[in-house]
């Protein structure tokens, strides 16, 4: 990896051309901002990337202390072909690691009690996490009539109207906790999971939606998605199956990648606090209380968290026109990463981790088994277990201290998987605001984020509230703002 470092540094910085390079100013340095940034140089742009922090990556950070590596955010993504294509461009191929197959098992809690989720019909049929009339309840969904349409769907109406209440309670509300730490209440199922709308829209049913995906995979023009299918692929490239990854020294190697190439380009340590036109042109500024200096661009990518736009301060229709963006919620988390003795641990931690109902009035909302998913993650003869409090489920629980927050988790852990003990290490972070949730109602975010970009024409609003909050949605997504930027600057060019 190291050997191929200079390869990184190579993509042109976009002021070596004969005519006058265009220049983009990209703010904040996630992932989204990080890959935005580093495809429009790559394509011959100059770009100056500000970052409020002093460090890259946003949500993805990655800490290693006495043999135990600890992930800030993400833990582990699926890739994509446009996830695929940017670790070929970065040379990280050979630090890609795949999660154990193991991680196909995910544990639900019960009444206290860990169950695997059934991930076939057999399994579906045997399993304890279900009522047989919930099971009953299941197969009766090829009957349920289609929704209406032009509704804009909670998660949980969705899954009790398709699917019934226990589903709802101890599949979707677990797993909805994992991906947005957040209240299928107040989620819309349209715009968290516009695929699954889409079978139930195009099939009448999930069942027969899946069948026929299932037939079409078969087929031999599988690699071609329906038509207008929300959220279908982009890509043109072929891409031969998803696959769960991180990296050998955990997920902040890709965005450590993403800055080495971006060198020269890079303002860390510099938030953005102005924004405004002059002519076709936007006039940033940035830079800590006393510092600031002002600079003028031919485009702007914000690809900030959106309440972030509610602190800058920008012309007073801009403002006004982005309103809805600026209010989308993002609760707060806290992720504690605790590693014990494997002697001290009774269950076989055989698996991705274990979700947990909110019926189950638990501190935890999930817990990833992190040593089982990847190797070398503890030190010999230890585990490691990282655990997620908070979320819109329970709040105040994300913003405890850390002494409340580990006994707290230890209730729990003893309990559910037998652990004994006190834990030999402990990595906390606390994210004030984690994951903006797709409520219902969400469309008035999206306009409201279009019409923005419409009326003000090199303005660009990007990050994990527009499409889709997975790390490889964000790589999509700063790949695709990327190609818009590109096309704008060369028109008005
Ligand atoms: C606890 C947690 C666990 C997660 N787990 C997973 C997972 O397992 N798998 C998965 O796929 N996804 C996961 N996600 C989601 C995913 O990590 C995020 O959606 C994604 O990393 C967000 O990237 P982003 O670039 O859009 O935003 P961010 O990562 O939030 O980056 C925005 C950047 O903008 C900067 N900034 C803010 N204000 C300014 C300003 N005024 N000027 C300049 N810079 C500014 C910030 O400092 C930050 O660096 C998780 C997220 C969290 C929080």
């Amino acid at each position: 990896m190291r050997a191929v470092a200079e390869q990184r540094n190579d993509v042109p910085s976009g002021d070596t051309g004969a005519s006058a390079p265009r220049s983009v100013a990209v703010v904040g340095a996630g992932i989204t901002g990080l890959v935005t940034a580093y495809a429009l140089r790559r394509r011959g742009v100059q770009v100056t990337l500000y970052e409020a922090s002093r460090h890259t990556g946003g949500s993805i950070r990655t800490t290693h202390t006495d043999g135990f590596l600890a992930e800030h955010g993400p833990n582990s993504f699926v890739t994509s072909a446009p996830v695929e294509a940017l670790i070929a461009q970065l040379d990280l191929q050979d630090d890609v690691v795949e999660a154990n197959p193991d991680a196909n098992r995910r544990f639900v809690v019960r009444d206290g009690v860990l169950q695997a989720f059934p991930m076939t019909p057999t399994a579906m049929l045997t399993t304890r996490l279900f009522s047989l009339r919930a099971k009953m309840r299941v197969l009766l969904e090829p009957l349920v009539r289609r929704g209406a349409s032009a509704t804009d769907e909670s998660i949980a109406s969705f899954v009790r109207r398709r699917l019934g209440r226990e589903v709802l309670d101890y599949a979707v509300d677990p797993f909805i906790s994992g991906i947005f730490a957040g209240d299928t209440e107040a989620l819309s199922m349209a715009h968290a999971f516009p695929r699954v709308v889409e079978l139930e829209r195009a099939h009448g049913s999930l069942s027969a939606g899946l069948m026929a995906q299932r037939r079409r995979a078969k087929s031999p023009a599988a690699s071609a998605p329906e038509p207008g299918a929300p959220g279908a692929p982009q890509e043109t490239a072929p891409f031969a199956r998803a696959r769960l990854i991180s990296f050998v020294d955990g997920m902040q190697t890709l965005t450590d990648a993403l800055e080495a190439s971006l060198a020269g380009t890079l303002q860390l340590g510099c938030p953005v606090r102005l924004l405004h036109r002059d002519g076709s042109r936007w006039v940033v500024e940035a830079g800590e209380d006393g510092a600031t200096t002002s600079r003028t661009f031919d485009a702007v990518v914000m690809a900030t968290p959106a309440h972030v736009l509610a602190a800058m301060e920008l012309p007073a229709e801009l403002r006004a026109m982005a309103a809805p963006v600026e209010r989308v919620a993002y609760p707060p988390v806290s992720t504690l990463t605790l590693g014990f003795a494997r002697a001290d641990v009774a269950h076989a931690l055989d698996g991705f981790g274990m979700l947990i109902p909110s019926q189950e009035k638990r501190s935890l909302l999930g817990a990833l088994f992190t040593s089982s998913l990847f190797p070398d993650r503890t030190p010999d003869g230890h585990v490691s277990i990282t655990c997620f409090v908070g979320g819109a489920r329970l709040p105040e629980r994300a913003r405890e201290d850390t002494d409340l927050l580990v006994e707290r988790v230890l209730i729990d852990l003893r309990q559910l998987l037998g652990v004994r003990g006190e834990p030999v290490y402990a990595h906390h972070v606390y994210w004030p605001r984690a994951i903006p949730q797709y409520t219902v109602g969400y469309q008035a975010v999206k306009d409201a984020a279009d019409a923005t970009e419409a009326t003000n024409p090199g303005l660009y609003l990007g990050g994990n509230y527009r499409n889709g909050v997975s790390v490889g949605d964000c790589v999509a997504s700063g790949e695709q703002i990327a190609d818009r930027v590109e096309a704008y600057i060369t028109r008005a060019g």
